[in-house]
């Protein structure tokens, strides 16, 4: 499902966004619900480009009038008994404006308007895919309405008509249904083609009102490819029911193609003309003026004929302009061929037989635009002109004007044009080094920390040793001492698990403080010395001093043990080191040979797993982790 207010936003032109605003604008004003219906709708589900923009209100559309008119909106024609009316909108956008209604058929063409919903309107149109709306409303904008499942329809290419007897009671539709299948390439759907060919059969269509054969003959106009939908209509046998006298031979179609070569060369330089007026010319070229008089009375749009005939005087005014002080250079030329109503351009690009109207046509769309490509891009990243700054495109737009009027041609000329508009240099970059003396800082802290924690290791295994001397003096010569395991670093905020994962700490995050991990484990110690703590996750989860680099295994060298074991006596070294994490230290089990050696009791073992570790106290009162399990038998044994 498309996002629809993203397709508003970028589908539309900004002429057509403009129209709709001012449409939703003038509805909420007046008190009316206002949808944007039918093809548009359509065009945007299935990413064809927007033609023209179909309103409908729920109130009387023709009310509206009078404060569109205000805007600079030019009435082309209304439909008093349907409330409808067409608008041409600034930026020549068609629009068509139509009150919200049900149609009754009690005879073939000739319908009963009853003012209604937008739902019920919806299922008044001619096939599915035309049935859709979207709220432009305040509180839905954007909703989309489709009570008939349309947007299936789409998604399967199918011409599927709305009601059953679609066809009998507005015969315009079969005109329509062969129309917009050649347009969209869409197929009518099973049942619908039975009913078209039955009602062709039939000859419906000689029931067609008035009214609607002439907005059918006027749509061949508005038709991107309007030979062709002529030619299609014509070969299916519907012009002759349309109009008889209006046939392709009678079209300049040499005409048409160069028409549209100078269309879309104006739309390249940015200038959107609706060729429908030009179309209508070159399409009934060769009619006599009789029958194109015939012609002209059918269309239901008099204001859409009015543009059509002062065609040649509105190109002929135009090309006085053109040829005057407002096109004295070539960027004042530019300027006047991209703001002047576009569709006099269109007729006069196409038609001119001037030379200097030629000549100009000829550099806005060959010569001038190769400027383009001499806008010294690099020179504007060097002076530090980038897009992201405000008047970038008009900057830009300002050194082409210049450049197609002869100036800025030497790249002195250049920069000093745009030295007003380079931004002063950026300020120095911060100095980045802080952080890393931050780093360096807490490593020192890190490493005291360690010395610390070695000698107290140390002082640890001196009189682990010197027990280890007295009760198992036989198997000590065999046996490593258990290695130290690798410290973790901890960062302020978490602790270490049992398992040497982290965790989020809610101590250290109550305090809020970002400190090394170092001063974390030094204040708990403290803390833990002053006033022991309960036993258990506290103790388990203490931070380890963060080791500049992964701890080496240390061996305690009898030396070592000697050295610590003379100094202070060992009892007194195990009390001082007891708020050294040993039970994180633990983690790493004892050599499989020694546990074997010593029959560790079970329940030993399986808390020497390092899921949980155990706490301090509870270090005094239960068995030892596995790795220790040797000690801790031997201490037991005290
Ligand atoms: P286009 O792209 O040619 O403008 P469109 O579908 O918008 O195609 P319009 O003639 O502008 O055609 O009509 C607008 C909408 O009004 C249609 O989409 C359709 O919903 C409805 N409509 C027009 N003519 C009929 C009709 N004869 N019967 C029923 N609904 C119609």
């Amino acid at each position: 499902m498309p996002d629809y207010i993203y397709l508003l936003e970028n589908r539309l032109s900004p002429a057509q966004r403009n129209a709709l605003q001012l449409v939703r604008d003038i509805a909420r004003d007046a008190s009316m619900t206002v949808f944007l219906a039918g093809g548009a709708v359509r065009d945007l589900t299935s990413g064809s480009s927007v033609r023209d923009l179909d309103f409908t209100v729920q109130g009387n559309a023709l009310k509206l009038l009078k404060k569109l008119e205000k805007s600079g909106v030019v009435l082309l024609g209304e439909h008093e008994p349907s409330r409808s009316m067409s608008l041409w909108f600034p930026g020549s956008v068609r629009v068509e404006v139509s009150t919200a209604r049900r149609e009754e058929y009690p005879k073939p063409g000739k319908p009963i308007y009853h003012w209604a919903t937008i739902h019920e309107d919806l299922r008044r149109r001619d096939f599915t895919a035309n049935a859709m709306a979207l709220s432009l409303n305040e509180s839905s904008y954007g909703l989309l309405l489709d009570p008939l499942n349309g947007v299936a329809d789409i998604e399967a290419r199918l011409l599927r008509l709305a009601s059953n007897y679609g066809f009998l009671e507005d015969p315009s539709r079969l005109v329509r249904a062969w129309r917009l299948h050649h347009r969209l390439g869409w197929e009518l759907e099973e049942r619908t083609l039975v009913r078209y060919q039955n009602a062709k059969e039939e000859g419906v269509i000689s029931a067609i009102p008035h009214y609607l054969l002439g907005v059918e003959i006027e749509a061949i106009a508005h038709e991107e490819d309007a030979l062709g939908a002529l030619k299609a209509l014509e070969a299916e046998g519907w012009m002759k029911h349309l109009d008889p006298a209006w046939i392709s031979a009678k079209a300049d179609s040499t005409g048409l193609a160069a028409l549209h070569r100078t269309l879309t060369q104006l739309q390249i330089q940015g200038v959107y003309p609706d060729p429908s007026a030009a179309q209508m010319e070159l399409l009934t070229a060769k009619m006599q003026p009789k029958e194109l008089a015939g012609l002209k009375k059918l269309f239901p749009n008099p204001g859409f004929v009015a543009q059509w005939e002062s065609l040649e005087s509105d190109a002929k005014e135009f090309a006085r302009v053109l040829s005057g002080k407002d096109a004295a250079s070539p960027s004042a030329t530019w300027k006047l061929l991209t703001s002047y109503q576009a569709e006099p351009v269109l007729w006069l690009a196409f038609s001119s037989k001037s030379a200097p109207v030629q000549t100009k046509f000829n550099n806005f769309f060959n010569v001038w635009p190769d400027a383009k490509q001499r806008v010294p891009l690099a020179l504007l990243l060097e002076m530090r002109i980038t897009p992201e700054l405000p008047g970038y495109d008009d900057l830009l737009q300002e050194i082409f004007f210049h450049l197609i009027d002869g100036q800025l041609q030497t790249e002195e000329e250049m920069r000093a044009f745009l030295e007003p508009y380079s931004p002063p240099a950026p300020p120095a970059p911060v100095n980045v080094r802080k952080t890393r003396g931050r780093r360096a800082e807490r490593v020192r802290i890190e490493e005291e920390l360690e010395e610390e924690t070695d000698l107290h290791e140390d002082a640890e295994l001196a009189a682990e040793s010197e027990d280890d001397m007295d009760e198992e003096r036989p198997e000590a010569d065999d046996a490593p001492p258990p290695p130290k395991p690798a410290l973790k670093s901890v960062l302020p905020g978490e602790k270490t698990t049992a398992d040497g994962g982290k965790k989020a700490s809610s101590s250290t995050s109550k305090k809020g403080s970002l400190q090394p991990a170092g001063i974390v484990e030094a204040a708990t110690s403290k803390q833990s010395q002053a006033a022991p703590k309960p036993a258990g996750k506290g103790k388990a989860a203490k931070a380890v001093p963060a080791p500049k680099e992964e701890a080496k295994p240390k061996q305690a060298t009898p030396a070592q043990s000697q050295k610590v074991a003379k100094s202070t006596p060992a009892k007194a070294i195990q009390k001082q080191v007891k708020p050294v994490p040993k039970k994180v230290v633990a983690a790493k089990p004892a050599p499989a040979k020694k546990q074997a050696g010593k029959a560790v009791p079970k329940k030993i073992a399986s808390k020497a797993t390092p899921k949980s570790a155990p706490s301090k106290a509870a270090a005094k009162s239960k068995p030892e982790p596995k790795a220790h399990g040797k000690k801790v038998a031997a201490k037991k044994k005290h």
